[in-house]
């Protein structure tokens, strides 16, 4: 494995205390924290904190969020989907207030990360949240002013729960080499010319890389949209080695 790809080395990450600046709301269900955080190291595109609540009783929640912002940025965001009957995701999106504060640590993780640094073509794909270390790859490539070609397809169930659906548009009018493909498994607007149904093997192949340019490929979201689209590829003979995934949650998720 290359240096660059290896996995972090053992660490201590100090918990460091995040205020936050900024509540950004993406979608009815997602909100977007923007946050300072005193002494925060650095982080590369695709890593993600371990985030921790201590309630006044002391008890202690903690889970992990994917880093939405690019390296380049002043603040550090996170980007969080309420889940129904959860612990922490529905407090993180739905109760957070400016001035609010919490503890995280990180960055953490080195296997799914994208630079660009490790050029491309850059292929990725996600399914509802999983978009948000995606968008820090995307944020990066912008912030680098790079034109490293990139594609993204991208699955969410209703036209109202596409993730930074304005700034993928903007992106996409830059023209310097990246191609954004929605499709919407549930419900379609009228006149909507994206997909219209889940990931599948011939939107992957259409939308996508042909394996002989050999992507750098990274897939995020669900367990079960994970698994098809990596699966998916190397039948179409992608590289396993230059497919990245991360799953998000146990269940399928966004269909
Ligand atoms: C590396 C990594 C990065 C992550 N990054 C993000 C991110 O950027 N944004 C984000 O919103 N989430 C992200 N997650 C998911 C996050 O860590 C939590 O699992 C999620 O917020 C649910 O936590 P909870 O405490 O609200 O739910 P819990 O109390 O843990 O679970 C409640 C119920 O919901 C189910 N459930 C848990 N997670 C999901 C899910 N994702 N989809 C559907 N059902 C679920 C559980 O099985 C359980 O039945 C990431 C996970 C990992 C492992």
């Amino acid at each position: 494995m290359p240096a660059t790809e290896a996995v972090a080395a053992p660490r201590r990450l100090e918990w460091l205390t995040a205020t936050v600046t900024d509540v950004i709301v993406e979608t009815p269900r997602v909100k977007s924290l923007v946050q300072d955080v005193p002494r925060w190291p650095g982080h590369r595109p695709g890593q993600h904190v371990d985030v921790r609540l201590t309630g006044e009783d002391g008890y202690q929640a903690q889970r992990s969020y994917s880093i939405a912002s690019a390296p380049e940025a002043a603040h550090l965001t996170l980007t969080v989907e309420r889940i129904e009957e959860g612990e922490v995701s529905p407090y993180l999106a739905g109760e957070v207030r400016p001035g609010d504060q919490f503890e995280l640590r990180g960055p953490i993780g080195g296997y799914f990360v994208w630079t660009v640094a490790a050029q491309g073509p850059l292929f990725l794909i996600a399914g509802g949240s999983g978009i948000v270390p995606l968008m820090a790859m995307l944020r990066h490539r912008a912030a680098a002013s790079v034109a490293v070609p990139a594609r993204l397809i991208y699955s969410s169930r209703t036209f109202g729960d596409i993730i930074y659906r304005d700034e993928l548009d903007r992106l996409m009018a830059r023209r310097d080499g990246l191609e954004i493909v929605h499709t919407l498994t549930r419900s379609q607007p009228a006149g909507w010319s994206g997909g219209m149904r889940r990931i599948d093997r011939e939107m992957v192949a259409s939308a996508g890389f042909p394996s002989s340019q050999r992507p750098r490929t990274f897939i995020c979201g669900p367990t079960q949209l994970v698994e098809y689209a990596a699966s998916t590829l190397q039948e179409l003979g992608h590289e396993a080695s230059l497919i990245k995934t991360e799953r998000f949650g146990p269940t399928g998720g966004v269909g």
